[in-house]
């Protein structure tokens, strides 16, 4: 069996905060004198019986781990260590998403806390070989208009280039706020050429997905994993070309399913779902990329070439250049030749 470690592959859902080593959490709390919930770091977070899981105690820990970040060096850092992270896992590419709006006060306002992501993403693209772009998220428990701020602060800073701003996303959970609220936010964010890269289709199903559809324009969709449950729909979204960000450690860890196994990976694989594996929010889900690639491989019994093929998936659904996805596809056919 060959390496998934080093299958070559793309990173497309990873928020800032959940990219977070632990070590790093817990060195950013003793600097900022900020005592975090022992599950934290006890190496377990979101590792508990079944009925602990869930949307409440995965928001109380973010945010517990989101407080300790309160500095331009620690926001640096975090950028930094999740593209070397990233590059230890064989990735080519990491789109990671930020909200801003949690770190602005620390730094002088919104602008400033996306440059500070913007000007670090540069830089460690340039040292670790990731590509690494921006993904602006807004979030569901703010007023629309705050997403609209945001849209209009990414589309200031758009390009195509490492450290640009490349989309523009929605997260927090399904649950709160009407989508439809936020269409005006991702028309400004979409008229300037940025990608559409809400969440959807996890903690609510197909009905859910369809409201993001009809309203936010998706260009991929963070997780859409209960597609499952509607596969005319799938299609639907497959020959529209929107990828699915599957994070499989995260379904498990908010109680979507109950184990890795039960996530329907195979059955959307088979449906022919575009997907780009993802870990999300590895500090928590205690689950990093390369595991994601390692569920398919031993819970849903996918041999090399099957794996092979997410990978090729999750570079096909990157935003990256068309040159540099070729390189990428022909360095992941080497790796199954050897
Ligand atoms: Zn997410």
């Amino acid at each position: 069996m060959r390496d998934l470690t080093t299958l070559p592959k793309t990173h497309l859902h990873l928020h800032f905060t959940g990219s977070m080593r632990p070590s790093t959490l817990a060195e950013l709390a003793t600097d900022a004198g900020i005592r975090l919930p022992p599950a934290l770091l006890d190496g377990q977070a979101l590792r508990v019986p079944a009925g602990e899981r869930g949307w409440f105690r995965f928001q109380r820990l973010y945010d517990a781990a989101r407080a300790v970040v309160r500095t331009e060096a620690a926001m640096r850092r975090i950028v930094r260590e999740a593209a070397e992270d990233d590059a230890a896992e064989g990735s080519r590419r990491l789109e990671i998403q930020v909200d801003p709006t949690s770190y602005a006060p620390f730094v002088g306002g919104l602008t400033p806390a996306l440059e500070i992501v913007l000007d670090e993403a540069r830089a460690a693209s340039r040292t670790t070989g990731v590509e690494v772009g921006v993904v602006v998220a807004a979030s569901r428990t703010r007023h629309p208009l705050d997403a609209r701020t945001l849209a209009r602060l990414a589309v200031r800073h758009s390009g195509d280039g490492p450290g640009e701003v490349i989309g523009f996303g929605l997260s927090n959970d399904e649950r709160r706020g009407d989508t439809s609220e936020f269409a005006p936010a991702f028309t400004i964010a979409r008229q300037a050429g940025l990608a559409s890269l809400p969440h959807g289709g996890e903690l609510l199903g197909p009905d859910h997905v369809r409201s993001v559809l009809t309203h936010l324009g998706p260009t991929r969709l963070g997780h859409g994993v209960r597609l499952a449950d509607d596969l005319a729909l799938l299609e639907k979204v497959s020959e529209a070309g929107i990828a699915l960000e599957l994070a499989p450690a995260s379904n498990v860890a908010l109680g979507v399913y109950p184990t890795a196994a039960d996530v329907p990976l195979r059955t959307l694989h088979e449906a022919g779902a575009r997907i780009a594996l993802s870990a999300d929010d590895p500090l928590l889900f205690v689950s990093r990329l390369t595991d994601q690639y390692r569920i398919a491989r031993e819970d849903h019994g996918m041999d090399d070439a099957a794996v092979a093929e997410l990978a090729r998936g999750s570079v096909r659904a990157s935003l990256a250049a068309e040159s540099s996805k070729r390189h990428w596809l022909a360095e992941i056919d080497a790796w199954l030749a050897s």
